[in-house]
């Protein structure tokens, strides 16, 4: 009598934590399944939209992301003397130096890797020594994260166009991006803030060009990098595709 008891009590147990294990790993994000963090990298043009599917991905995944972009433009308002030197390379549609980037996205990286939340590196790493970086400090030092490179992929003319008539948050803090032709941005003030609307400095035709140059020819640097370590690389056709759809079309595969 008292081992059919027992034997019922464990058989309940064993049902209930066999229910548990189910509900836990269909409540569990996709990403978080096997108990492993995530670090994504974006990468594509400038003006391929990495800032802003990284953006949807804050709002509604609850992502982090650091855009080195902004990082550098925020150092650049701050007038701080590594904005100066910032300001010299940023200006011409040069890179930034790579100690000076791998030195600030370390320190973020550290401070942000103690959070559960899944991380995107929007625009970095953008040179083979950044690449070589990274992979050391994820071997070594976050070995719990996973990480996963989302390509996106866009023809260089439609590039330009976006560039040319993309217009930006001034603030600093909040750096939105958009486009002339949309009807939030027509009144020239940030529909998110309230400040200024304006071009970037960057955003000319001829820096566009320079940028273009100078990204293809790291990226397939990069990208060479990564094919030799077996690092897979996940690509997103962009082209014509709205914001919406890009976001959907990366939904679908994380
Ligand atoms: P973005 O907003 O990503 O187009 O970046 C604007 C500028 O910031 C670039 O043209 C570079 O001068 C600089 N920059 C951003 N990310 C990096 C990086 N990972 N390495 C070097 N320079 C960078």
């Amino acid at each position: 009598m008292a081992r059919a008891i027992i034997f019922k009590l464990l058989l309940i147990s064993l049902a209930i934590g066999c229910i548990w294990m189910i509900n836990r790993n269909i409540t569990k994000q996709p990403n978080q399944l096997n108990n492993k963090k995530i670090i994504f990298s974006f990468f594509g043009a400038p003006g391929s939209g990495k800032g802003t599917l990284a953006e949807q991905c804050v709002k509604n995944l609850e992502y982090q992301t650091l855009s080195t972009g902004n990082l550098c433009r925020k150092h650049i308002a701050k007038d701080t003397k590594i904005g100066k030197t910032i300001k010299t390379f940023t200006s011409q549609g040069k890179l930034v130096p790579d100690e000076v980037i791998i030195e600030m996205v370390t320190t973020w990286l550290k401070e942000k890797s103690n959070t559960n939340k899944p991380i995107i590196l929007d625009g970095f790493p953008r040179t083979k020594t950044q690449a070589e970086m990274l992979n050391k400090i994820l071997k070594n030092e976050m070995p719990e994260y996973d990480f996963r490179i989302i390509r996106l992929v866009i023809p260089k003319e439609e590039i330009v166009e976006r560039l040319v008539n993309r217009i930006v948050c001034e603030n600093k803090k909040c750096q939105a991006v958009y486009n002339t032709s949309m009807p939030e941005a027509k009144s020239g003030i940030c529909p998110k803030c309230g400040s200024k609307l304006i071009k970037r400095e960057d955003d000319t035709k001829e820096v566009i060009e320079k940028r273009f140059e100078v990204y293809q020819e790291n990226e397939n640097k990069i990208l060479n990098f990564y094919r030799s370590i077996g690092q897979k690389i996940e690509e997103i056709n962009i082209s014509k595709l709205s914001p919406k759809e890009v976001f959907e079309n990366f939904k679908n595969i994380i």
